[in-house]
């Protein structure tokens, strides 16, 4: 019975989970990812390391400071590919630690380079540094009043997915590994990428690149050569300080698609007259929807289609020319996302010849699945378990929001993983959701995020020696 109980409040989590791109997960699918996942939930706590109770003392020692680079972040919040600010902070900071810094890496990204005392290899860590075009409704001195541009438009802006809380942890993990250069056996790169939320200056249309995946292209994962990365994200789903994460796809990759139907304009009295796209575009809506229901193996892994927006006609009575889609594709398994994309395709089409009107599909492929390589993640994990300490870390339930850090998985092993921020006692199913303007962060969990990813470059670093 308890099983199911845990398994139930799983599902439930994992319905309230939602990031970036993202929003929540198939209810039902708990049952199959728990089983999938259950290897990196051993119990297995790795003991402390030379430089652990250091790291501690050394993040207690600047908690404030933290919390203050926070709340300064989030007073001045600043969307995709105009983090102008903020890297600049960072960017004056890393430099005061003695660090090489380079800035201006995909626009906005700051990368700073701190050579250990000892020959290693090179970890890196990585933060988001963007916000949201969202309007803050939560009461704190220092709620953002900013403005900011989105694809042309005038904008609120806020950091409602908790970007500012990761720049923050990352500056402070930079201060923490700083101030025991000497000992590090290796080298620690840290990697500050603006508009992980897709950039604000450009719509993504297959042809361009930003984020992580421009980061990689100008090199952040060579000179020195990355050999693992780790990163991180802020959680309303979690009860704050817990830490969750996954072996295997742990987010799912999430692609867009644009589907245009002609159909050809008559008098709305006499559709006869003419070919409908409104109705051609229902049908086809509804098509798409039978592609995960009846044409994909959801035994696999789960997968979604929905279309967000549909735009058609000018007036009651005339039958448009037109009618224009666009939607998102989440999925975990790369062979299911190439088919669905065939699918959506076939059904648009079809459905649109069977009208005598005619499809333009596109699909353009935005972030891939994060998936954490459970060798990788089994080696890490006891690292995770020994900062969070028993009873404040959990499997994260397979989550349908996406993350471009799955591109720096491409090139080294890399564990994403999760760190609550919901204050303790508040019903977790209720908490204004990542990208909500009521998204509130307890900041006292903030100092076990510096934690986690200081003790896992040090203990990365130190695995490799032996
Ligand atoms: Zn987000
Ligand atoms: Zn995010």
């Amino acid at each position: 019975m308890k099983m199911l109980s845990t398994e139930s409040r799983k599902i439930r989590l994992a319905i309230a989970a939602a990031f970036c791109l993202g929003m929540p997960l198939l209810p039902g699918a708990g049952t199959a990812m728990a089983a999938q996942a259950a290897p990196s939930q051993a119990s297995e706590v790795a003991p402390p390391s030379a430089l652990s109770a250091k790291i501690d003392s050394k993040a207690k020692e600047i908690e404030n400071k933290l919390i203050a680079w926070r709340r300064d972040i989030h007073e001045h919040p600043e969307l995709g590919n105009q983090e102008k600010r903020t890297a600049k902070l960072v960017a004056e900071h890393l430099r005061s630690l003695g660090m090489d810094v380079k800035t201006g890496v995909a626009v906005t990204g700051v990368v700073g380079v701190l050579k250990g005392g000892k020959p290693g290899p090179v970890v890196a860590l990585r933060a988001d540094m963007d916000a949201l075009p969202v309007k803050e409704q939560v009461d704190v001195p220092f709620a953002s009043k900013a403005k900011g541009t989105f694809l042309g438009k005038p904008v609120d802006v806020m950091h409602a997915c908790g970007h500012d809380t990761h720049t923050a942890m990352l500056m402070a993990t930079a201060e923490v590994l700083a101030s025991m250069k000497d000992e590090l056996p290796g080298t620690v790169k840290f990697i500050f990428q603006p508009a992980e939320e897709t950039p604000a200056d450009f719509e993504p249309d297959g042809t361009n690149t930003w984020g992580a995946k421009q980061m990689i292209a100008e090199g952040v994962m060579d000179n020195p050569k990355v050999d693992a990365v780790f990163g991180l994200h802020v959680s309303s789903s979690y009860e704050a300080g817990k830490l969750y994460w996954r072996t295997g796809p742990a987010m799912a990759a999430a692609d867009q698609f644009w589907i245009d139907v002609q159909g050809r304009q008559t008098h709305g009295a006499r559709p006869w007259q003419g070919v409908d796209p409104i109705v051609v575009g229902s049908q086809i809506v509804m098509g798409l929807q039978t592609i995960i229901s009846r044409q994909s193996n959801i035994a696999l892994e789960p997968a979604v289609i929905t279309v967000g927006t549909f735009h058609a006609g000018n007036r009651m009575n005339i039958v448009p020319d037109e009618a224009a889609m666009t939607g998102t594709i989440r999925t975990y398994d790369e062979g299911m996302k190439k088919d669905i994309h065939e699918r959506i395709k076939n059904t648009a089409e079809s459905i649109a010849s069977s009208a005598d009107a005619k499809a333009k599909v596109k699909v353009v492929e935005l972030y891939n699945a994060v998936v954490n390589p459970p060798d990788f993640t089994d080696k890490m994990a006891p690292t995770l378990r020994r900062v969070a300490g028993e009873g404040n870390y959990d499997l994260q339930p397979k989550s349908s929001a996406s993350e471009d850090f799955s591109f720096y998985q491409q090139k080294a092993p890399g564990m994403f993983f999760y760190l609550g921020v919901t204050p303790k006692g508040e019903d977790l199913s209720k908490a204004a959701a990542n990208h909500s303007p009521h998204f509130f962060v307890d900041e006292s969990a903030l100092i076990t995020g510096v934690r986690a990813m200081s003790n896992l470059a040090v203990d990365f670093l130190n695995m490799k020696q032996s």
